[in-house]
């Protein structure tokens, strides 16, 4: 092994990232004799108070934490997300979801959606939703865990996330960390050091004068970047042309309207608003884009929207979509904001973090800071941005709405060159292609180029192996399992209830 085993872990920050970090090295390393876990975190900067939707990802996260799940659930105040709901996006008055797991049930061989398009090709017009068990159960209300142990029933392929107070989660893995030797040192940085030399990172000073040295650094530092960005000057790599939303008010209400699992996501002139229902409160967000809107006009529509009484002065804040260049350069790895920020369209902000421990786990270094971990480490980051950074200008770029200026814009983009060959393969052939086990499956693909109206111009030759009446017969079937399915389930609330929680 080239050099010697890191004696000492600083991590700068203690928002979602930095606690996320924590609890991960805590439970993974926390038990190495003569390795030192140490958080800096400054209540007088604070967090940046957002963030409450994720995807089903973060249940191996927790399950690597040996998080109990009920109890992370009462903790976090969360409810369950069985998808996106999008409203006015394709076109005003038209909504469609993005579920998890998967539609259908496969067929001879080729994807179920084959199916569905040969019956709508031949007149057999039903919502793809209607293949979903997730997208059904969240329209309903309902929620149950998958149920592994019935492989033939749709419950099996149930996938879920949550949907959660990010403050919480990072004060629950507070705890956790700190059980399992993370130490916590609260203070501002206010100088970073490095050596001479190599511009490694060798200290961060804080402001009552101590001086925390390290041999690896974790910058959760949040959009301010404080030794990626600030420190080691890696150059952002600005997505703006293709995202142009670079603002957010966000504002929590109390519990009124209903109550779905779903995340919701509705389309505004200059941007779109979410609307995530936990336990105790909505949470409120308009995104939008300054060049197209004002920060007053944004309030006000936010304001408009909101189902409850407001319960906070508007969060305002400013971001650009994009990526440093390098998410680790010398002995420090940014995770969290200081890493980037694409907006939270599909809640993949969270998820990053978990994936960029991941991977730091899988490559972690020693003092020697070999090129190849880091070379790979940072491939695969930029890889993993740019991937979903095309999954979300497909919904900006495949809208049919021309009501405003920045819908215009969005309809006139130049697709970036991986979402242009997808939208061209399903645009001929009706198939939907997932690169290199990208994080967004088939189905996420499927969904959002079907609910926003892309058309599909053929279906794969096979699905015509099943004649017509053969083919409606199996759709219906397939519908009817699932309509009974969600029929049995508990609502959400009365499956919180018995777990525990409110
Ligand atoms: P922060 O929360 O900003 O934490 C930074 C930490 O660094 C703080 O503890 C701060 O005190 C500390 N710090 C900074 N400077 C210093 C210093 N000089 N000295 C000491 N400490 C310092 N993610 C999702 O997954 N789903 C969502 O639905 C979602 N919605 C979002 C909506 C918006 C509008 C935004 C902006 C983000 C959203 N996110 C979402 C992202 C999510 O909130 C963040 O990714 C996540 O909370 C991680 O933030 P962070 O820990 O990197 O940064």
């Amino acid at each position: 092994m080239n050099g010697e085993p890191i004696r000492n872990i600083v991590i700068v920050g203690g928002g979602t990232a930095g606690w996320m970090a924590a609890a991960a090295l805590g439970t993974v390393m926390g038990a190495m004799p003569d390795l030192s876990i140490r958080l800096i975190e400054s209540e007088a900067i604070g967090t940046v108070g957002v963030g409450e939707a994720t995807i089903p990802q973060i249940i191996a996260f927790n399950t690597m934490l040996g998080l109990d799940e009920n109890e992370f659930v009462r903790e976090t105040h969360a409810t369950y997300k069985l998808g996106v709901e999008f409203v006015d996006w394709a076109r005003k008055g038209h909504r469609y979801i993005h579920p998890f797991g998967s539609y259908g049930l496969d067929m001879l061989g080729i994807d179920f959606h084959h199916f569905w398009l040969r019956a709508r090709d031949l007149g057999h017009g039903s919502e793809l939703d209607a293949y979903s068990i997730a997208a059904m159960a969240g329209k309903a209300g309902k929620f149950i865990r998958p149920q592994n142990e019935r492989p033939g029933s749709p419950l099996a392929k149930l996938g879920y996330a949550f949907q959660f107070d990010a403050s919480r989660y990072a004060r629950y893995l507070r705890r956790h960390a700190e059980a399992r030797g993370v130490e916590r040192t609260e203070g501002r940085v206010v100088e970073v050091l490095q050596d001479a030399e190599s511009g490694f990172v060798t200290g961060v000073q804080l402001d009552g004068g101590e001086i925390v040295e390290g041999e690896l650094f974790l910058d959760c530092s949040g959009f301010r970047s404080l030794l990626l960005g600030q420190t080691l000057g890696v150059p952002f790599t600005d997505w703006s042309k293709w995202l142009p939303c670079d603002r957010a008010v966000a504002m929590p209400c109390t519990l009124a309207g209903d109550r779905q699992p779903l995340t919701r996501s509705t389309a505004q002139p200059a941007g779109w608003q979410w609307r995530i229902p936990l336990q105790h409160r909505i949470g409120n967000g308009h995104v939008y884009a300054s060049a197209f809107i004002d920060e007053d006009e944004a309030t006000r529509l936010l304001l408009e929207g909101l189902d409850g009484e407001a319960l906070a002065e508007p969060n305002r804040l400013r971001f650009t979509a994009g990526h440093r260049e390098r998410l680790w350069e010398k002995n420090v790895v940014a995770l969290g904001l200081s890493g980037g920020f694409l907006e939270p369209l599909e809640s993949t902000a969270i998820h990053l973090v978990q994936s960029g421990i991941a991977r730091l786990l899988t490559l972690f270094p020693t003092t020697a800071f070999t090129p190849h971990e880091i070379g790979r480490y940072n491939r695969e980051g930029a890889q993993e941005y740019l991937d979903i950074r095309d999954f979300l200008v497909l919904h900006y770029r495949a809208s049919e709405r021309d009501d405003s200026e920045f819908w215009r814009y969005c309809r006139a983009l130049d697709p970036p060159e991986g979402l242009a060959e997808k939208l061209a393969m399903f645009e001929s052939s009706g198939r939907v292609i997932r690169e290199h086990e990208e994080l967004f499956t088939e189905t996420s693909w499927l969904s959002v180029m079907v609910g926003q109206g892309v058309q599909a111009g053929g279906h794969h030759p096979v699905a015509q192996m099943l004649d017509e009446a053969e083919t409606v017969k199996r759709l219906a079937h397939i519908r009817g399992v699932i309509e009974s399915t969600v029929g049995q389930m508990p609502s959400q609330d009365e499956f919180l209830a018995a777990n525990g929680s409110a």
